[in-house]
């Protein structure tokens, strides 16, 4: 059972003093989880299979598709 979660879409303003993931490609990360991360503006999947407790909070992903800069900071995985 895999639960999506949609990212925020941010300012890059907003996004001084937290780690950047920039992937070439989609997607950035794949686990062996339950959860799927996806891009908050255009769906691209940013992160696949991703463990409920994995630390993928307060980052920002960059969508290797649309190019925006998705915070995880609020994704709240397996409350879902
Ligand atoms: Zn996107």
């Amino acid at each position: 059972m895999i639960s999506v979660i949609q990212a925020k879409v941010v300012s890059t303003d907003n996004i001084d003093r937290k780690y950047i993931l920039v992937p070439n490609a989609s997607p950035a990360i794949t686990g062996d989880g339950s959860v799927d991360l996806v891009c908050g503006y255009c769906g691209t999947a940013l992160i696949k299979h991703a463990r409920p407790n994995l630390a993928i909070c307060n980052m920002i992903i960059r969508c290797p598709h649309c190019h925006q800069c998705n915070d995880t900071l609020d994704m709240k995985p397996g409350e879902g």
